[in-house]
C-alpha cells in the first residue's frame, strides 16, 4: 500500500490540509493499520512533547514547596523539643521547692513520702533481673540517705513522670507543630 502522502499529512503538523485531504487521510487511516499506528504514535508524542514543559516546572515548583514545608515543619519540632525541655526542668525546679517547702512543714507526709519511695523503687527493681543484686543495697540505703535526699528523688521522679505524660499528650493529641 502507498503511505504517501498521507505519512507526510500525519507527521507534519505545520501542514494545513484541505477538507478533501483530511477526508482522504480519514478514509486511508480506516484501511492502512500501518498509517493508523504512525498517527497513534505520533499524537501521542505530541503530547508528551507539549506537556512536558508544562510539567517540569510545576514539579520543581512543588518540590520547592515540599522543601520549604519541611523546613518549616523542621523548625516548629525544635520550637516543641525546645519547649518541652524547658517544661521539664521549670517543673522540676517549681514542684522541687514546692514539695521541700511542704516536706519540711509535715514532717508526717515526708515520712510517708519515703516509705512510698522506697516502695517504688522496690517494685520497679523487682521487674528487673538485676533486683537479686540491687535490692540488699536498695535496703541499707534509707539509713544511710538522708531524708533531703530523699524528698529530692521523690520529686524529680514525680515531676519526670508528670512531664513525661504532658509530652505524650502533647505530641499524641495535639501533634508536633501545634503551637
Ligand atoms: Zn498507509
Amino acid at each position: 500500500m502507498k503511505h504517501q502522502p498521507f505519512e507526510n499529512w500525519i507527521l507534519d503538523d505545520d501542514l494545513e490540509l484541505s477538507q478533501e485531504q483530511v477526508s482522504a487521510l480519514k478514509k486511508h487511516l480506516e484501511d492502512c493499520s500501518y498509517c493508523q499506528e504512525l498517527d497513534k504514535n505520533w499524537q501521542a508524542a505530541t503530547m508528551l512533547l507539549v506537556t512536558r514543559p508544562i510539567l517540569s516546572p510545576s514539579s520543581g515548583f512543588s518540590l520547592r514547596w515540599q522543601d520549604q514545608f519541611v523546613a518549616k515543619r523542621l523548625l516548629q519540632q525544635k520550637k516543641q523539643v525546645r519547649k518541652t525541655f524547658l517544661f521539664v526542668f521549670l517543673g522540676i525546679f517549681t514542684t522541687s521547692i514546692l514539695l521541700m517547702l511542704y516536706l519540711a512543714l509535715t514532717a508526717d507526709l515526708a515520712h510517708t513520702l519515703v516509705t512510698l519511695t522506697k516502695g517504688i523503687i522496690n517494685l520497679s527493681f523487682s521487674f528487673i533481673k538485676v533486683a537479686q543484686v540491687v535490692k540488699p543495697f536498695l535496703n541499707s540505703l534509707p539509713t544511710v540517705i538522708p531524708v533531703s535526699a530523699w524528698m529530692f528523688l521523690t520529686t524529680t521522679f514525680v515531676t519526670l513522670t508528670f512531664a513525661w505524660f504532658v509530652a505524650v499528650w502533647q505530641f499524641a493529641f495535639k501533634g508536633v507543630y501545634n503551637q
